[in-house]
């Protein structure tokens, strides 16, 4: 018996005609490039603002793009300085450094693996221009206290929410606190589309505008480009997969919330520490990532009974070949303490508790 740590297709069985037929239209239609007059993609930005609660969405080609595309589309380019978290995927920063300003990493949270409040003062500077809060594992970020600081040192706030669709911070949507968000549709994510796909989304209708024609060679309807800009559009038929998908999203994200709960009840006498959820969070269980300091026996032992785990991330990134050289490593105790200890357990909606019992039946001697 296997358990994977995701499994996409019990998902896809469930909703086999609706996308089979979703993906037809496409074809029948030849809408296959999210030209501004695509029916699916107009379709999908609009529900998917409306999911959000903003006004705004702005479909490109993946969650890194959409990253790059909102920094460029906010002015934020050479001999700036933009805050990123130690631990989080290379995206967020590799973003940063593709629009030609510098990541600054920022140490993260002990328990919640957010980035530190504190710690932002501590790095701030003249060419500080931005904060990319991540929303890591679908827990949100400390936003009370980072709008706080963004605002009394006028930096912008772009929310990356590519692990915490339907994740809501004091009853408020993710996405919906920062100048804008990001999003990934990265087929493993919350809401996954069927290849690479993500989104932009702000309240700012001039930033949304800018966003489109970026992600579109600098124009707005062909007839002329105002400026260069690239091509990271949202295939038609990601659109209307993802269509198909997002009324089941907030019933999958309470079904991840349940896979942790189950975790929890089955893992509270284990010597491990489990995800901590804040009264005022509402997580929404990208990953399930606990710490144990027999991490590596625990993972072969998982292994030999055919469960599959993963590491997110087997290194912060200022630890990585990538960054190592510019960074002081004593600034990321925090960060730098999960090294090693790390290990995110299947979680997927359609797991059942069944399957949670198997894995945490693993965790005490047999
Ligand atoms: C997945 C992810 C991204 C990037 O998304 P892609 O669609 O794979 O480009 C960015 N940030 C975080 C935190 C992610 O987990």
């Amino acid at each position: 018996m296997t358990i994977h740590f995701v499994d996409l297709h019990r998902q896809y069985l469930g909703l086999k005609s609706q996308i089979d037929s979703a993906i037809q239209s496409v074809i029948e239609q030849s809408a296959f490039i999210g030209s501004p007059n695509n029916p699916f993609n107009a379709a999908f930005e609009k529900e998917f603002a409306a999911y959000l609660g903003v006004s705004h969405c702005v479909g490109c080609a993946n969650g890194t793009d959409a990253i790059e595309i909102l920094l460029k589309g906010m002015g934020i380019g050479s001999g700036d300085e933009v805050l990123v978290p130690a631990l989080t995927w290379i995206s967020t920063a590799e973003a940063v450094a593709n629009v030609g300003a510098r990541p600054i990493f920022v140490d993260i949270l002990p328990k919640l693996f957010t980035i530190d409040p504190d710690k932002i003062k501590v790095h701030l500077t003249s060419r500080t221009k931005a904060i990319i809060p991540v929303h890591l594992f679908g827990l949100p970020a400390e936003m009370d206290q980072i709008l706080e600081i963004a605002r009394k040192n006028e930096l912008k706030v772009l929310e990356d929410c590519a692990q915490a669709h339907g994740a809501r911070y004091r009853g408020k949507m993710v996405g919906t606190f920062g100048n804008c968000a990001s999003f990934s549709f990265y087929p493993g994510k919350n809401l996954g589309a069927y290849g690479d796909a993500g989104a932009m989304v702000t309240n700012d209708p001039l930033l949304a505008m800018q966003a489109r024609m970026i992600a579109n060679h600098g124009t707005r309807d062909k007839t002329n480009h105002d400026f260069e800009g690239r091509n990271s559009r949202l295939d038609g038929m990601q659109a209307a997969i993802l269509s198909v998908k997002l009324p089941h999203l907030n019933h999958w994200v309470d079904a991840r919330r349940q896979v942790g709960s189950w975790y929890g009840k089955h893992l509270f006498a284990a010597n491990i520490e489990l995800p901590v959820v804040p009264a005022y969070s509402e997580h929404a269980f990208h990953v399930f990532n606990i710490l144990s300091d027999e991490r590596n026996g625990l993972q072969s032992n998982l292994k030999g009974r055919g469960i599959e785990t993963g590491v997110h991330y087997p290194l912060p990134l200022p630890f990585t070949n990538a960054y190592r050289q510019a960074c002081d490593l004593s600034s990321f105790p925090v960060a730098g303490g999960i090294i090693g200890r790390n290990l995110s357990l299947p979680l997927f909606p359609e797991l059942t508790e069944d399957e949670v019992a198997i894995v945490c039946s693993c965790f005490s001697p047999c």
